[in-house]
């Protein structure tokens, strides 16, 4: 029940991919399931100002790789203006019109195999973390299961 504001940095395969460095801090609720899961545990003992870099395997951060997240779709079902290359990402659309994210995974004459896996599914997470500062959450925090800052107070 307590509001964890850090600065983090996420490197996969050597690269950094997300950073909070330069701007606010990511802040969270600890227990309700913001973060993943094997960063959050790793955070619980730390203190104010305090700083940790933390290995994540993958069934503790984006899960493992799903073998059933993959789906072929014939090359005749996308428009020619999209890049059908190893890579590509798409926004496509469910039965009910949900947003549904897909990369091209390999492209054939044929199909196109797209990989509906998060893009971290399959990675080890290298976290490095320093704690902003820490403060209980509020009742209407804990209530509404977000952290209340400055733009958002409803
Ligand atoms: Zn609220």
């Amino acid at each position: 029940g307590k509001v964890v504001s850090m600065h983090y940095t996420l490197q996969v395969d050597g690269k950094v991919v997300d950073s909070s460095e330069g701007g606010e801090p990511l802040q969270f609720i600890q227990g309700m399931g913001h973060i993943i899961p094997g960063l959050e545990h790793q955070l619980y003992d730390m203190e104010v100002g305090q700083s940790k870099s933390v290995t994540v395997p993958p069934k503790e951060g984006y899960g493992e790789t799903d073998e059933a997240a993959f789906m072929d779709v014939p090359r005749t079902a996308f428009p020619d203006n999209v890049p059908l290359e190893r890579g590509t990402e798409l926004e496509l659309r469910d039965q009910s019109g949900h947003p549904v994210y897909a990369r091209v995974d390999t492209v054939t004459d044929e199909n196109v195999r797209l990989d509906m896996n998060h893009p971290l599914a399959g990675k080890e997470l290298h976290f490095d973390v320093k704690i902003a500062g820490v403060r209980p959450a509020t009742d209407d925090e804990v209530s509404h299961g977000h952290v209340h800052t400055g733009d958002h107070q409803h």
